[in-house]
């Protein structure tokens, strides 16, 4: 199965701590599990609620609650002892108040995690409108019940698989997700124009960039030498994978694509110029099965390639690491095109990927100086975040802002 994004940033406010385990009674109608306090495992607040199931019985708590939820995205921080007799765990929110009555449990939005994503150690789940990997992660409605009204109990679940016990410890719930629009901007090829033009505006506004090179080119002539892309680096600009040379990958041999890429891997690397080794952007945007192979085989951490079929957005929570598709910043996209990307990110809390290759006036990958300009002048006009591909991987935009790992797939 596909393995869940490895990271999930946002801001987000924390609805519930789980240090008052007071709070949570068993349901009458079900199996009681033992609750205890545990103090090792947590994060947030003094303690964490422990549930240990009994033997092939689920065990379930409610809590008394009174919260309207602004929009329905939440996650959860859990930590599982050991994921071996782990079948799932639920979360569900009712709009009747806690009841032994089994009938107001089966009106609610109810979300189930089983074991497949769930790993043992640290768990951050996420609960979200709209999601874009597999499975899908999202409430499943039960009943007549909508948002709009405040939701009165919530009940935990703990199931073990059969003729066994579980335990899962409980640390925290955060609600009111918000969406970081952010804006990765990125250019190919390693251009001299890069250095003399668009490293100045860039550096002069804080803002960040990754800049994919050839490493086979680096020194030619008018491309960026190596003294100016450790000097770029230092600045915050990260230097991605290219290729070794500017020939599409396609079509060749499992054994020279990965030459290609590992030598690339390993210029970088030899400068000090670590952070985006691993991040890739195939020559033309190109890739095969082999291809795609060859980078999953070398550990590369994204690939961002060369289609503007989504226009450059995705949505911030659930991106796919390796299909980062891209808006040309070329001919064919005027400014106002790429204005009104940044726009729809920041309306839409979406990630925008805009990438170019060389600053100039004219030409068929070129893109004006006094264009960039305009564009980054708007960019801080806007207040959108921008962020390297190796930021954006690790989740580290802002000391503002959280980044935390989600749990992998382990099947
Ligand atoms: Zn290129």
């Amino acid at each position: 199965m596909t393995a869940l994004p490895e990271y999930y940033v946002n801001e987000r406010i924390l609805f519930e701590d789980f240090s008052d385990i007071t709070d949570f009674s068993n349901v009458a109608w079900s199996t009681a599990g033992t609750k205890t306090a545990d103090a090792v495992y947590t994060k947030v607040g003094a303690s964490s609620m422990r549930i240990q199931t009994a033997v092939g019985a689920r065990a379930m708590l409610q809590k008394t609650i009174d919260k309207v939820f602004t929009n329905n995205e939440l996650y959860i921080r859990v930590y599982i002892p050991d994921n071996t007799n782990l079948d799932y765990i639920e979360i569900s929110l009712t709009t009747e108040a806690n009841s032994s009555d089994v009938n107001n449990y089966n009106k609610r939005f109810a979300m189930t995690w089983y074991y497949r994503v769930l790993q043992t150690g640290w768990n951050i789940i996420p609960i979200v409108s709209s999601v874009v990997w597999s499975p899908p992660i999202a409430w499943t409605k039960k009943g007549t019940i909508d948002w709009a009204s405040a939701m009165k109990t919530i009940t935990v679940v703990v199931n073990p698989k059969e003729a066994s016990s579980t335990t899962v410890v409980f640390d925290s719930i955060y609600c009111d997700i918000k969406k970081d629009p952010l804006a990765l901007i990125t250019f190919d090829d390693g251009y001299d124009s890069l250095y003399t033009l668009a490293y100045p505006l860039f550096k002069a506004r804080g803002l960040k960039s990754t800049f994919y090179v050839s490493s086979s080119l680096v020194g030619g002539a008018g491309r960026l030498t190596a003294a100016q892309l450790i000097e770029m680096y230092a600045d915050g600009i990260s230097i991605g994978n290219h290729s070794s040379t500017h020939d599409t990958l396609v079509g060749l041999s499992y054994a020279t694509v990965s030459s290609r890429l590992q030598t690339c891997i390993d210029y970088l690397l030899s400068l000090g110029l670590e952070r985006a080794a691993y991040h890739v952007a195939a020559p033309g945007g190109a890739t095969d099965a082999n291809v795609l192979q060859v980078m999953a085989d070398l550990g590369m951490k994204t690939h961002r390639n060369a289609s503007s079929s989504t226009g450059g957005l995705w949505n911030a929570v659930g991106l796919p690491e390796n299909a980062i598709t891209a808006l040309s910043l070329g001919p064919s996209t005027s400014l106002a095109v790429a204005k009104a990307a940044i726009d729809n990110a920041i309306t839409n809390g979406l990630v925008v990927s805009l990438y170019g290759h060389i600053i100039a006036d004219s030409g068929t990958t070129a893109w004006s100086a006094a264009n960039l300009t305009a564009l980054l002048d708007y960019i801080v006009e806007r207040g959108i975040k921008t962020v390297t591909i190796d930021e954006y991987h690790e989740g580290k935009i802002n000391p503002r802002y959280n980044s935390v790992s989600l749990a992998r797939a382990t099947s």
